[in-house]
């Protein structure tokens, strides 16, 4: 390696699977260089949540970063670690400063069939990763009184709207979004349609929402027949929009071989449910482009807390590694690329087909063994599944 990786390291059960990666999977292989930033919570308390701000300066610095699931604390986290403040989440800050677009798409392997019989192929889905209500204000409203929506312009000017005359108590949320991360997550969604040579399509409320989701729907429009039209017709590939329930009543009935572009909290949402339907939550991949070509690495899941309690207890866990273990591909096959290092890129293709021959041989966690059509399946702990894989790369 040139260049080196900022590496993110995280919480709990999957600080615990990041360890073991990198001593079995990685370090045995590739003379690695990383810039590590410990994410984990107790150290992002330490540093006033700063280490968070600088790994994603370092990732804007380098161009490629791979991250641990962390936790985003709440209250019952406070009293945990004995926090200074319930901080923000990191993948939120992580988005807002790189203003990007997360891409997810299922692994797909022999004997995990998806739950939605007509799904053939993989969907991906593209989370718009700024704004909304990421980025929200809120209040809690204690009695009567009139709620307004000011917009305050630089000369002074004025914008109001009446939200509300309160008669008792209720609940407000102010959210924005900006024309310029709106644009940049059309051009990632059409620029990775490209790529990959797949329809798109785009969904929001716009019925609904006439002037915020409506926003949405005419930048894709504009910047699609402006750049992009031609490229899409030449590739025989398309560009779809619609309402989002419509949107979610059609995928339910597809084939797949799409990619599904969604603002931020659908995609949230969304992700889960595609990636549960496509057999699990670690069985995705999950990548931030931001618009300057910078790319973080990540599995879609959490910090499988539960497995880590057992874990502390002296219990065996069975916890999936794959998605952890695809960051980590994607981020070296990144780098590979980027610095014009073809071996990298070769080791991560055979780490994971490694990793994809390990579950088709019936070798998996337990959250795999309970969905699988496979015969004679042989259930590994957390720590043995990443040995076999490592077996599975010497012996091939
Ligand atoms: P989670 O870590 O996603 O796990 C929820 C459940 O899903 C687990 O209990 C487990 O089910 C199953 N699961 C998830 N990943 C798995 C894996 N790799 N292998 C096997 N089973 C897996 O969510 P959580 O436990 O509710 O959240 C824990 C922490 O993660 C929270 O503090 C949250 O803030 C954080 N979080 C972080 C990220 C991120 O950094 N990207 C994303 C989401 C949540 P069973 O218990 O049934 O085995
Ligand atoms: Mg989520």
């Amino acid at each position: 390696m040139t260049t080196p990786l900022v590496e993110m390291d995280g919480d709990e059960m999957t600080r615990i699977l990041w360890q073991m990666i990198k001593d079995e999977l990685i370090l045995p292989y590739v003379d690695l260089k990383t810039e590590y930033y410990d994410l984990g919570l107790a150290h992002r308390n330490e540093t006033d949540d700063q280490v968070t701000v600088d790994s994603a300066n370092a990732t804007l610095k380098y161009g490629v970063a791979v991250k641990c699931a962390t936790i985003t604390p709440n209250a019952a986290r406070v009293k945990e670690y004995d926090l200074k403040e319930m901080w923000k989440s990191p993948n939120g800050t992580i988005r807002a400063m790189l203003d990007g677009t997360v891409f997810r798409a299922p692994i797909l392997v022999k004997g995990i069939e998806p739950c939605v019989r007509s799904w053939e192929k993989p969907i991906t889905l593209a989370r718009h990763a700024y704004g909304d209500v990421y980025k929200n204000t809120e209040i809690r409203v204690d009695g009567p009184g009139r709620a307004e929506l000011v917009f305050t312009a630089q000369d002074g000017t004025e914008t109001r709207e009446l939200i509300h005359e309160f008669q008792g108590p209720g609940i407000l949320q102010g959210i924005h979004n900006t024309e310029k991360s709106i644009a940049s997550f059309a051009r990632a969604c059409f620029n990775y349609a490209v790529d990959t040579r797949q329809d798109l399509w785009f969904a929001t409320k716009d019925t609904i929402s006439k002037k915020y989701d409506h926003t949405f729907k005419d930048i894709f429009q504009e910047i699609y027949e402006a750049e992009y039209r031609e490229k899409f017709e030449g590739l025989g590939i398309e560009y779809f929009y619609t309402l989002i329930d419509d949107a979610v009543a059609r995928v339910m009935k597809a084939k797949g071989g799409f990619i599904w572009a969604c603002k931020n909290y659908d995609g949230d949402v969304m992700s889960d449910m595609v990636s549960s339907a496509f057999g699990s939550l670690a069985m995705m991949t999950s990548v931030l482009v931001s618009p300057s070509g910078v790319y973080e690495y990540e599995a879609a899941h959490g910090t499988v807390q539960r497995h880590y309690y057992k874990h502390l207890k002296g219990e065996e866990t069975s916890t999936n590694s794959v998605a952890t273990i695809f960051a980590w591909t994607g981020a070296l096959r990144k780098r590979g690329e980027l610095d014009g290092i073809p071996a990298l890129c070769q080791f991560a293709d055979r780490l994971e087909k490694a990793t994809i021959a390990t579950i088709e041989s019936g070798r998996m966690t337990k959250d795999l063994a309970l969905i699988t059509s496979l015969k004679d399946v042989t259930v590994l702990n957390s720590q043995d599944f990443i040995r076999e894989i490592r077996n599975t790369m010497e012996n091939e």
